[in-house]
């Protein structure tokens, strides 16, 4: 099959659309077809993966990311953190999300953390930085920009 993976500059022009447009995007599946959507239109070739896509949004700090997570029953352990694959470390007593863990683990590059049982994310909130912008108003700034 044949398929192009988009430049750096090309996807984050994409996500920034699709965030400035949406401004709230309640799953990764979706945030994944609308960015998809939109590369599209450039190219029908392009693919991207979920992960690349969330990687993107969180470093270069495009949407502010919200995860929902479950706690499992097994331990947590050094590695690679599950929603960015950025390397973790351990955490000793530190205050988070206005809880005080003990022990368990801390992505060096996103807000993702665990306690000593693992937790696992299971959904991912896309939104815009900063005040959604009420429908009404939308029109108005959208044709702004058209003519900027
Ligand atoms: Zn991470």
């Amino acid at each position: 099959m044949v398929y192009r993976i988009p430049s750096p500059k090309v996807l984050e022009d994409s996500i920034r659309r699709v965030i400035r447009e949406h401004q709230s995007i309640p799953s990764q599946r979706r945030f994944t077809e609308l960015v998809l959507e939109d590369l599209k239109k450039k190219n029908p070739e392009y693919r991207v993966g979920e992960v690349r896509l969330r990687r993107m949004a969180l470093l270069r700090n495009l949407a502010r990311v919200t995860i929902q997570y479950r706690e499992t029953r097994d331990m947590s352990r050094k590695g690679r953190c599950p929603v960015c694959s950025s390397p973790t470390e351990e955490l000793h007593n530190m205050t988070l999300e206005d809880r005080t863990v003990e022990l368990g683990f801390k992505c060096t590059k996103c807000p993702y953390w665990t306690g000593p049982r693992k937790r696992v994310p299971v959904r991912y909130i896309f939104t815009m930085q900063g005040d959604i912008v009420p429908p009404s108003k939308k029109k108005g700034r959208y044709a702004q920009w058209k003519f900027a």
